[in-house]
């Protein structure tokens, strides 16, 4: 599962093809983090930082962030570390840890009457002669196989965890991201 080993910054990126649809899932994402953390669970809080451009883009989604701000040439001259960031955006979002937060989802599902099954499934024709009335299907990268879904591909990402307490605000570019925590 993809999910269990993610970075965990809510940022909707590269997903300008259908943005409404994603601004609406990100505040729905926003507020359930919001619940979750309401409750006082560990694992998940907001996060301010910089996100690092060599070609300038506005996209609509940064309407969901809170504390946006372009930064200006001062402040580029002070942030920006290769010559490649040549524009910069300053923005708070939240971050969550997956790991506790897909166990918190679960119990919860549990606890409101769902059921688990462990299976995999070979295709959604399967799952229909179960008798379900809706069928959600999330499978991830198994959609390439499940349902014939050649848009979905794998690409690389490593985490790296180092000490670091300086660091006080998350740093994207093209390339790499830090994130705190
Ligand atoms: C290192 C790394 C860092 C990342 N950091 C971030 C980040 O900071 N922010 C962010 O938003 N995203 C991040 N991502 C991307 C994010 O993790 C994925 O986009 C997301 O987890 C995909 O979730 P999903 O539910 O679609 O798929 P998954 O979490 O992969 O879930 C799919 C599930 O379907 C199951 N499945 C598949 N096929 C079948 C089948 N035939 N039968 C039964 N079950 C099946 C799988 O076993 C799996 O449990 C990161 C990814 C990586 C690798």
């Amino acid at each position: 599962m993809t999910s269990d080993v993610a970075a965990g910054l809510i940022e909707p990126y590269l997903c300008d093809d259908d943005v409404d649809r994603i601004i609406k899932w990100t505040k729905a994402t926003i507020t359930r983090i919001q619940e979750y953390m309401a409750e006082g669970n560990p694992g998940a809080e907001e996060m301010s930082g910089y996100w690092m451009q060599s070609q300038k883009t506005i996209p609509k989604w940064l309407e969901v962030m809170r504390h946006v701000h372009f930064l200006s040439e001062d402040e580029m001259r002070v942030v920006a570390k290769r010559p490649e960031h040549r524009f910069g955006i300053f923005y708070t979002t939240l971050y969550l840890q997956p790991t506790t937060y897909i166990e918190w989802e679960t119990k919860k599902f549990v606890e409101n009457g769902g059921k688990l099954m462990k299976q995999r499934v070979e295709n959604l024709q399967e799952v229909k002669s179960m008798g379900f009335d809706i069928i959600v299907n999330c499978s991830g990268l198994g959609s390439r196989e499940l349902v014939g879904d050649r848009e979905v591909f794998p690409t690389r990402g490593q985490i790296i965890k180092v000490e670091c307490p300086k660091l006080k605000y998350f740093f994207i570019d093209d390339l790499y991201y830090a994130l705190l925590k």
